[in-house]
């Protein structure tokens, strides 16, 4: 079936998209809208139509059937690509996050519903201000009375062009007085933000992290440029360093035409290179360049299911892979006899080295690769079968390698920690043809008002 440009339709919407768009059915062509929900049938008005699938603009809402609408709590919610179901209520977020963790391992895993228990999903108490982490793109942009100033912000959705907003309603509070500082100092200071068309400008992205139980905060200024002049840092420093809880004011360098926000250089302007944090009594230090969960509340929740997944006695070789800064490795590490990490990132496994360190943990050791090379190496040279391995991969899930490299390992539980469900469900699919059978799902929120969310998932084999 194919739709006409402009052609006007009516709609019953009946799932949600990745991006929080809405899906309606019309004879099995399906149809994606954004700002519809499920339970509205809308008036719909065609965008762009192709063979198996198009994108439609919603006209009218004709009728409605507890869809779950609410106001979005900030102003721009509609034009941020950043918060995708704000229009949505919490409650149901909830919900389509749950379904869409069943929906993926069933359809795509092969999972036998029935025979898995599924855990309700770990919701937020507050699903506002949690984000730990910022990475605001700057940019010279023209305002109301035509004068070209710095702002800083977020993409429009898909695209490039800025919506200035300093006082985002999923970032904690900090994050505003912050980025208006620094956006005052550029001004003050005149230091152009940069321009991706030319190339030429200084300030790319104001990137922010703070810790949550010791409130520490750290400021890293991206910057196209070498270095800065003694006079702007010594003004940078004036400025930053009285915030309460400023703990470490850098520079990143990134001269490169690129997208990635993060250059390879750190140069330190004031204070230390690291933040620390506390989960679930256990400490850790934390660098720019490092994987951080951004939601310090639930990442407890999230590491204790994880914990409880793994049902450790003391006994355990455990392998915790793709394992950033230590986090699941050390807060598993009381309950096992000895802990693997492998993590790509140098200055991660750096952090986690310190991090044993520094909680007087001595089971635990850390190997730097890819852990698609490094395990199949370790486990022959160290003959190091594993009772439990831990995964928790970027968004497209475990390299085939690697899973086969586990299947060898004969582990008798996989726990696998996921932030994409369908990338979970290709790889419990191949294990599940292995050997390895899903006993245990629980999804847990991470990102309230946006569209993600994290799956811990309990396998067990079948041999043992
Ligand atoms: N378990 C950690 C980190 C999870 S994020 C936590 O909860 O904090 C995924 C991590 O995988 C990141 O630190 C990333 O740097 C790392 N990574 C990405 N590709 C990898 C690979 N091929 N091998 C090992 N680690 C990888």
């Amino acid at each position: 079936m194919e739709f006409k440009k402009n052609q006007e339709i009516t709609l019953k919407i009946d799932d949600l998209g990745n991006n929080g768009e809405g899906i309606g059915h019309v004879d099995g062509y399906a149809l994606f809208v954004k700002d519809a929900l499920p339970g509205e049938t809308i008036r719909a008005k065609i965008m762009k139509s192709k063979k198996k699938y198009g994108f439609a603009r919603m006209m009218e809402v004709l009728e409605c059937s507890d869809s779950g609408r609410v106001e979005p709590a900030c102003p721009v919610a509609r034009q941020c690509g950043g918060c995708t179901l704000q229009h949505l209520s919490y409650e149901k977020q909830l919900a389509y996050k749950e379904k869409k963790v069943k929906d993926c391992l069933v359809r795509i895993g092969g999972v036998n519903a029935e025979k898995v228990e599924w855990l309700p999903v770990l919701g937020m108490e507050m699903p506002w201000h949690y984000r730990n982490k910022a990475q605001f793109p700057v940019r010279m942009q023209k305002d109301d009375s035509g004068e070209l100033r710095p702002v800083a912000g977020f993409y429009a959705g898909r695209t490039h062009s800025i919506i200035p907003v300093t006082d985002c309603a999923i970032q904690h509070p900090c994050m505003k007085e912050i980025l208006e500082t620094v956006l005052s100092w550029m001004q003050e200071q005149h230091v152009p933000a940069y321009d991706e068309v030319s190339h030429r400008g200084l300030v790319r992205h104001i990137y922010i992290r703070r810790a949550y139980t010791t409130s520490q905060i750290m400021v890293c200024l991206v910057i196209n440029g070498r270095q800065i002049s003694e006079d702007l840092k010594r003004t940078l420093v004036e400025i930053l360093s009285g915030i309460p809880g400023m703990t470490g004011i850098l520079l990143n360098i990134n001269t490169d035409q690129t997208n990635v926000i993060l250059g390879k250089k750190m140069l330190l302007l004031w204070g230390q290179e690291y933040i620390e944090d506390n989960i679930g009594g256990v400490r850790y230090h934390i660098s720019p360049q490092s994987f951080y969960q951004v939601n310090p509340v639930q990442t407890e929740k999230l590491y204790q299911t994880a914990l409880e997944f793994a049902g450790l006695t003391g006994e355990e070789t455990v392998w915790d892979l793709y394992c950033g800064i230590g986090t699941i490795s050390l807060f598993l590490a009381k309950n096992a006899k000895k802990v693997y990490g492998v993590e790509i990132v140098p200055e991660a496994i750096k952090n986690a080295r310190e991090n044993a360190r520094l909680n007087g943990i001595y089971n635990a050791e850390f190997f730097c690769g890819a852990a698609e090379e490094v395990v199949p190496r370790l486990a022959e040279e160290l003959a190091a079968l594993a009772d439990v391995v831990v995964v928790d991969p970027p968004r497209k899930g475990c390299d085939i390698v690697l899973l086969d490299t586990i299947v060898k390992m004969a582990p008798e539980k996989i726990v696998y920690v996921s932030c994409d469900p369908a990338t979970l469900a290709r790889d419990v699919k191949l294990l599940g043809e292995k050997g390895f059978e899903v006993k245990k799902v629980r999804a847990c929120d991470m990102f309230g008002q946006g569209g993600h969310v994290e799956t811990i998932t309990l396998l067990t084999s079948k041999a043992r």
